[in-house]
């Protein structure tokens, strides 16, 4: 019988990462690895951050999905360099995959690097990167109680963005539980609330997000 020890795999998944984290600093990247449910928002709110950040910084994105380009389409439209992983099933990247994708880019035109996870709020949360910094998005549609419910990958996030608050009008969604079960998770977490498609609290993270890729 043949037992594959998975606490080995994520040692060396953690070692990978810290190449990538090693290259990205040699690079002067910044590297955001952005994780969230399929639905809640990552793509679009990539979307409407890169517009607000057009005149201040040069951004690059790794899009990861199960199958499909649809979102590295997206993100090409608006003239961003973009790599597609197709992870052909895996629920999540890891530290291989991002280093194979990151080969893509001229880093001497780069300041930011977003990792667009797949949508899982499970695994990923396992699975270091290489990033400098995680947010972790919980839409308005999907409920103010996933913070108990799925609490590792918040406790291991840097940022919390709660999107989709144009929708709060149509919700019993509740701001003030969520932040709390955040703030109770990790403390020393960033929330913004914000709405992508209204405009919501974007300069505020922008401002924030730029001075951090400094
Ligand atoms: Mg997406
Ligand atoms: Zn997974």
């Amino acid at each position: 019988m043949r037992i594959v020890a998975a606490k080995k795999l994520l040692k060396a998944n953690d070692q990978l990462a810290e190449e990538n984290r090693s290259r990205f600093n040699r690079s002067g990247v910044f590297v955001v690895n952005v994780v969230g449910s399929p639905g809640c928002g990552k793509t679009t709110l990539l979307e409407a951050l890169f517009a607000k950040l057009a005149t201040r910084l040069a951004p690059a994105v790794i899009e990861g999905d199960l199958a499909s380009s649809i979102d590295a389409e997206r993100i090409e439209r608006l003239g961003i360099p973009v790599v597609q992983i197709n992870t052909d099933g895996a629920c999540h990247l890891d530290a291989t995959m991002v280093a194979a994708a990151a080969d893509g880019f001229d880093y001497d035109k780069l300041d930011l690097l977003v990792i667009e996870n797949v949508g899982n709020l499970v695994c990923p949360a396992g699975f270091d990167l290489g990033e400098h910094l995680r947010i972790v998005i919980l839409s308005v549609s999907e409920g103010d109680d996933k913070i108990a419910k799925y609490p590792t990958i918040f406790q291991k996030s840097h940022v919390l963005l709660i999107t989709k608050t144009d929708l709060l009008k149509y919700s019993n969604f509740n701001v003030e539980r969520a932040v709390a079960d955040m703030k109770h998770l990790a403390p020393e977490a960033e929330i913004f609330q914000v709405s992508a498609l209204a405009g919501y609290g974007m300069d505020d993270l922008a401002d924030w997000l730029a001075a951090k890729c400094g």
